[in-house]
């Protein structure tokens, strides 16, 4: 949306890359062949890919733009509407890169917190969005680290209520049995982001992508570096892309998964919040992080305010058995 955007970008012209058929190619200075076409910068806007998967989420090509990873798209909304000393909010808990990309590209940070962890006060979330004067607002749904959800029509509140460009960040939304937020054809500050690190079950790959109407995805472009997703990942996502399937039965797999773990750890009193993602987040002492750890056991671990809190990435089947039995032997132990 026009109206929020720097001052400097307005004005400014995206980086073209001319992209048509050719007998010599002598015109972006590439080096020689030696290892299958890997001399080549890769089409610059991800066309086949963003075009196949314009297709999947019904919209057309022109409303969505790539990335390297969902990280950079957040950076790019960043670079496309923050002025130095402008503010970006959002919940805590939330994903840590907020922050320190806002910090990164001389924002202020705000954070909300949420209600024992997991409900968002939505009036109080949009009075403190309004005091502050925020550019950016961004909501993780589900939410890293707490894995909850946020109401839709208290989504569409605040897209409605707030003088900002909302970023809805639905990195897990597939493991929820919740509607996508892409309404962007209906409000101009809203953008979506999601990515092929979760569900597809693709982090090596670095490949996320941006849902929102024409005008704000043409801003994008202006700011984002040309040929900003590589080949190799551009082959690797339109591959993944015909494998629905997979990541459809994946899904299943983890969220049964989630369940059965959660179960567990309520069983345990570990008290898991409900997670519309593909982690699970409770509280535990110390010496059950301690006990997994000496068993090279990896979980997530939070200092701050967060001390005592843990974050449970839901593996597979055999994995999680792993994590039972070794929560199981500390608790034996002390009984
Ligand atoms: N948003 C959220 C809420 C996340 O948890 C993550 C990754 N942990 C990301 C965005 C970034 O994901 P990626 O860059 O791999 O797409």
């Amino acid at each position: 949306m026009k109206k929020y955007l720097r001052e400097e970008i307005k004005n400014l012209n995206a980086y073209e890359v001319i992209n048509r058929d050719y007998r010599v190619k002598l015109d972006a200075n590439e080096g020689v062949d030696w290892i299958g076409g890997l001399n080549r910068y890769p089409v610059d806007r991800s066309d086949k890919l963003r075009e196949a998967l314009a297709e999947k989420l019904d919209k057309s090509p022109d409303e969505l733009v790539l990335g390297n990873g969902s990280s950079e798209l957040i950076e790019l909304m960043m670079k496309a509407y923050l002025e130095a000393g402008e503010t970006v909010v959002s919940f805590s808990p939330s994903f840590s890169m907020y922050k320190i990309f806002t910090i990164i590209h001389k924002g202020k940070y705000e954070d909300y917190p949420l209600d024992g962890m997991e409900r968002l006060n939505v009036d109080g979330f949009i009075d403190f969005v309004k005091e502050k004067k925020a550019k950016l607002v961004i909501l993780g749904n589900p939410n890293n680290p707490t894995g909850t959800l946020i109401p839709r029509e208290d989504i569409l509140k605040i897209v409605r209520s707030v003088d900002a460009m909302v970023i809805l960040d639905e990195a897990y939304i597939e493991f929820s049995n919740y509607p996508k937020g892409d309404d962007t054809r209906e409000f101009e500050n809203l953008v979506v982001l999601r990515t092929f690190s979760k569900a597809r079950g693709l982090a090596g790959i670095r490949l996320g992508y941006m849902i929102a109407n024409k005008e704000t995805i043409g801003y994008i472009n202006r700011v984002k570096s040309p040929y900003n997703v590589n080949v190799l990942t551009q082959e690797m996502g339109l591959k993944a892309l015909e494998n629905d399937s997979i990541t459809s039965n994946n899904i299943e797999i983890i969220k049964r998964e989630r369940e059965r773990m959660k179960m567990f750890l309520e069983e345990k009193e570990l008290k898991p919040l409900s997670s519309g993602a593909n982690f699970l987040f409770f509280k535990a002492p110390k010496n059950i992080f301690d006990a997994l750890w000496d068993k090279d056991i990896l979980i997530r671990k939070f200092g701050g305010e967060l001390e005592d809190y843990y974050r449970l990435t839901i593996g597979t089947p055999e994995e999680n058995d792993i994590v039972i039995e070794a929560i199981e032997e500390v608790e034996n132990a002390r009984s």
